[in-house]
């Protein structure tokens, strides 16, 4: 096959399949190739994102967070229930589903905008040629007008804790075991062993945390890191900052962990499963040959500019395999983003406004510049807080734990970040994302009208308190 695209896609997850849709709607002719199979060895779509990243790990969060709430949080409503107890086979079974409606769905959207899905491997040649060999084996040469690369990301491996896919497990693993571990270790304390860490703590296990650096979720603004560190030490997971592991061995069907603390003393944990979630590495094994003119930098990401474009003309770039944090929204609107120039649209993404999200209970959120940051950049600024315990709907659904933090400029008001530990975090700091795109002051949030009684009140007070005008707690005094 010797066929002419205007635009090839190499990947779909969620920046190579929405880049797709994006360039057929505006009327190109699209190729996506993706090298993903499902058990059964049929191609399939949606990348780390759809098969074993977002949303089956948000399954298990949803599962497991009912059985913790329906074994620990009715008895405080009159509520009482007999024996509960969980059934891991039905819960997977519940998340391979919403995994396969939700891979299903991308195929037919391709149909219904005219993409052709190619199921196989691409390799980027020179001149803007792809190499596609099909999951048979049958190797043939693509033109494309413009080549949009979106291979991704992969686990990052560490020597001293080699996965096995048993006993050793990566975040794609801790999405299958099948049985509660008794003990359950995590290598990194980072967004993802949260999350996994939680599912299985929810479901029983005594979750014990190793992770290298003295401060926790450190690239979060320090004050909501600290009320997060605390609340979910008071859920009982067992976080251990300033812990490097340098070692494990197996003995007797059991995970032995070495780890070294910042002072330098030695300790050992066993468990029964372990999960390694130190992040992620761009993922580009055999994704372009030598000549295509690409060439990896010293992180092993493909080096682009703001717009994507790699130095390669016509070529581009986006998603996990570039710089930038490894979120599926971001890679999706640099899809957009890239597609609509290539149409000869002047499409731009704000990355200062790109919200983060970590999916406990609560949840944690941020958007835009935490405070450390704006203190660096000698911006005067002002901080209005809001705690969820004197929120009269928060109290009502008995979830009161964490607070809302918003900074604003001193001068213009202009809202510049705003952090979250909380009920609904994800929802209500989008809220702030918008005001933020809009270019909102805080009193612009102050003066809108908020339903009651709702948690996103939160964000109202918080909003008001940074001018020293909330109503629902004391103001701090300002000098
Ligand atoms: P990917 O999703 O990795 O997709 C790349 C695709 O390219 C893959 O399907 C791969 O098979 C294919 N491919 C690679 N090389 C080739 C080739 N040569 N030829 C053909 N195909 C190829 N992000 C969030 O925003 N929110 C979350 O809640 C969240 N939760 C996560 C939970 C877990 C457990 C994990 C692991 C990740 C999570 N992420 C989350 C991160 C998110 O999954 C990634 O940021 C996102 O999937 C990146 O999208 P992408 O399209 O760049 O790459
Ligand atoms: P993230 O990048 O958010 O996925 O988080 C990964 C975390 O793993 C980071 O906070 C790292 O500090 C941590 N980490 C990496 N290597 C080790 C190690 N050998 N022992 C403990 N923690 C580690």
């Amino acid at each position: 096959m010797s066929e002419n695209f205007d635009v090839i896609v190499i990947g779909s997850g969620p920046a190579g399949y929405v880049a797709a849709i994006r360039a057929a709607q505006l009327g190109m002719s699209v190729a996506c190739i993706e090298k993903w199979r499902s058990k059964d060895g049929r191609g399939i779509n949606g990348g780390t994102c759809l098969n074993v990243g977002c949303i089956p790990s948000k399954a298990l969060l949803d599962s497991s967070h009912r059985f913790h709430d329906t074994k620990k949080e009715l008895a405080v409503h009159g509520i009482s229930t007999s024996e509960v107890s969980i059934d891991i086979g039905a819960m997977m079974a519940r998340k391979e589903k919403i995994v396969s409606q939700l891979t299903g769905g991308i195929g037919q959207l391709f149909k219904a905008n005219g993409v052709t899905g190619l199921y196989g491997t691409g390799k980027l040649l020179a001149n803007k040629q792809v190499e596609f060999t099909s999951h048979v084996g049958a190797i043939s040469v693509l033109n494309g007008g413009h080549v949009i690369l979106a291979s991704g990301s992969l686990p990052i491996e560490i020597p001293m804790a080699p996965v096995d896919g048993s006993l050793i497990v990566d975040s794609t693993g801790a999405l299958e075991i099948e049985t509660v571990p008794r003990r359950l270790g995590v290598i990194g304390a980072g967004v993802i062993g949260l999350e996994l860490g939680s599912v299985w703590a929810r479901l029983g296990s005594e979750v014990v945390l190793l992770e290298a650096l003295d401060e926790f979720l450190s690239i979060m603004d320090k004050g909501i890191a600290r009320e997060t560190l605390k609340i979910f030490t008071k859920q009982g997971l067992d976080i251990r900052l300033g812990a490097r592991v340098v070692g494990t061995q197996i003995n007797d069907g059991e995970v032995h962990v070495n780890y070294r603390t910042t002072e330098g003393s030695e300790h050992t944990e066993v468990f029964d499963k372990l999960i390694v979630c130190v992040g992620r590495r761009a993922y580009t094994t055999g994704l372009f040959a030598d000549d295509s003119g690409i060439q990896l930098d010293e992180r092993g990401t493909i080096p682009v500019n703001e717009q994507c474009e790699t130095g390669v003309p016509g070529v581009y770039a986006v998603g996990d395999l570039v710089r930038g944090p490894m979120l599926a929204h971001k890679g999706s609107e640099e899809g957009v983003m890239v597609a609509e120039r290539i149409a000869g649209h002047s499409a731009q993404l704000n990355y200062a406004i790109v919200p983060n999200v970590i999916y406990t209970h609560p949840e944690v959120a941020s958007v835009g510049e935490t405070e450390e940051q704006v203190k660096a950049s000698g911006v005067p600024y002002n901080v209005g807080t809001f705690p969820f315990a004197a929120s009269g709907r928060a109290l009502a659904a008995n979830d009161t734990d964490g607070m809302v933090k918003i900074i604003a400029d001193a001068n213009s008001d202009r809202v510049l970040g705003c952090h979250i530990v909380g009920p609904s975090a994800a929802d209500l700091v989008q809220q702030v994302a918008i005001a933020m795109e809009f270019g909102s002051s805080s009193e612009d949030l102050g003066m809108t009208v908020f339903g009651h009684p709702t948690l996103s009140e939160t964000v109202h007070e918080a909003a008001l308190a940074v001018n020293g005008n909330a109503i629902h707690k004391a103001n701090r005094k300002r000098g």
